[in-house]
């Protein structure tokens, strides 16, 4: 056993998203000392982020510690760190604080946004992957509006209410309704003086097709629902350029906007290492049906890190994915600590659901399409159940009677993100907890 501390088997476990959570969990118990390592203390419920950026719910309310999931797990510790580097060769990981050995390694490190070269789009473009995305972009919008208010030339008053949102899968088809449905309620009350002169909700697809995971008739629903809502939906429309006064469409047509949500591109992230592996589309790990690394079978990866092929289509990077395949590396360790080989690993797809908005939603389960008010409540209804926390479920519940009941927006706040802390006073408060957390350097 390589680590020095213990003879136990040690597994490491980066990123404590909705697949490393899932795999810590699904540890419990087993024969082997666990480390879950992440750059947060919280958990964050991806899903319902969208809902932040549009003052529906409070950002806490999508966010959930760690270490209180993983209460009864004993054999799972938690370290709040960045991974820098993984030596596949050596076996050791290096975090903001020290050096951590592992026998196996599970890279549950997720997703990045990729703005896919297009310039000014890193810099003006509003990305949506984590809490403090959602609460950017919350204040962004908000600051437009009260922007407008303070504004003369009838011009700029009309691009600052310009909202633009670049890539029409769910996240931005999401977005689009829930914008939609906030300008024409809680707006108009709050600004009486911009009630003449009402926002515009642009949606831009370079793809013939609004939500491209789900059946064409179902796009085709979503495009023609939204353009009756009252959303510009350009499809087979490519981004040029994002400026700080709108977006050049690669037609030549300019823009004029306020504000302009990136939600086109999604890459795969995970920390460096000196070890090449091999990678496949979007950035993504390759990994074998097992799971494991093609090069190391001592490492495995899961999630939107990984390349996952099933019947030789990759899997699409859903959370349900990254559940199921948590579950999955899991039982295949507890095989390798018994010196088993691991079993392949099959996603079983319950099936999709999307929001669109004004108590619309489409889904596809079981090969059947459905629309309407039936998709809207089922995916309440799922998002509800899966939220971790009692308390948090309590209060989405309530924000959500105040904001599809009342047409209201309970969280019109402009407040500053999360404020991280020093890396000094991190050492400090880390150095009490490594003796626990069964981390040593090496
Ligand atoms: C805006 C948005 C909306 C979405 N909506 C839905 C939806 O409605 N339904 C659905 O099924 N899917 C949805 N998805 C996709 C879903 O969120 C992902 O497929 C899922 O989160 C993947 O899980 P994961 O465990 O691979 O990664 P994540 O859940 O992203 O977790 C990765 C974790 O790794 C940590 N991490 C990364 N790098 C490091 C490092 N170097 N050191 C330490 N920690 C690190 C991160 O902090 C994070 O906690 C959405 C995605 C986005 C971006």
């Amino acid at each position: 056993m390589s680590n020095s501390s213990s003879q136990r088997t040690r597994i490491v476990i980066i990123g404590a998203g909705f697949g490393g959570l899932q795999a810590a969990q699904s540890l419990s118990g087993a024969d082997a000392e666990v480390l879950l390592i992440d750059r947060h203390a919280h958990h964050t419920f991806i899903p319902l982020l969208y809902q932040v950026a549009t003052a529906q719910v409070e950002p806490t309310q999508v966010v959930y510690p760690v270490r209180t999931l993983l209460r009864g797990s004993p054999n799972v510790r938690f370290l709040m760190s960045e991974v820098h580097r993984v030596d596949f060769h050596s076996q050791i990981i290096e975090t903001d604080h020290s050096l951590v050995s592992y026998d196996y390694l599970l890279l549950a490190t997720g997703g990045k946004t990729t703005f896919q070269g297009v310039a000014g789009a890193a810099r003006y473009g509003l990305p949506l992957r984590s809490i403090d995305d959602a609460i950017a972009i919350r204040n962004h919008i908000i600051t437009r509006l009260e922007q407008a208010t303070g504004e003369g030339n009838f011009q700029e008053r009309q691009r600052l209410l310009t909202f633009t949102i670049v890539g029409g899968g769910a996240t931005g088809v999401e977005l689009a309704g829930a914008l939609l449905e906030w300008m024409r309620g809680a707006m108009g009350r709050d600004y009486p003086e911009l009630r003449h002169l009402p926002a515009r909700i642009i949606l831009l697809q370079s793809g013939d097709q609004l939500l491209p995971d789900l059946p064409k008739k179902l796009g085709k629903y979503t495009a023609k629902k939204l353009r009756r809502l009252g959303v510009e939906v350009y499809l087979q429309t490519k981004v040029e350029r994002v400026s700080e006064t709108g977006i050049m469409l690669s037609e030549g047509r300019f823009i004029e906007a306020g504000t302009v949500i990136w939600t086109a591109g999604q890459g795969a992230t995970y920390p460096q290492s000196r070890e090449a592996v091999a990678t496949a589309s979007k950035g993504k790990v390759c990994v074998n049906s097992s799971l494991q690394l093609l090069e190391y079978p001592n490492v495995y990866a899961i999630g939107d890190v990984a390349y996952i092929l099933q019947n030789r289509k990759p899997l699409i990077g859903v959370a349900p994915e990254a559940l199921q395949a948590g579950v999955q590396v899991a039982k295949n360790l507890r095989r390798q600590l018994q010196g088993k080989s691991p079993k392949p690993f099959r996603y079983f797809n319950k099936g999709r659901l999307a929001i669109i908005g004004c108590y619309t939603g489409v889904g596809y389960i079981a090969g059947v399409a459905f629309t309407g008010v039936v998709a809207w409540l089922m995916w309440l209804g799922v998002h509800f159940v899966y939220l971790p926390g009692f308390r948090n479920r309590l209060l989405l519940l309530l924000s959500w009677v105040q904001g599809y009941l009342f047409a209201d927006r309970p969280v019109r706040l402009i407040l500053p993100a999360t404020q991280p802390m020093t890396k000094g006073e991190l050492s400090i408060s880390l150095a009490s907890e490594q003796p626990d957390s069964g981390n040593d350097s090496v």
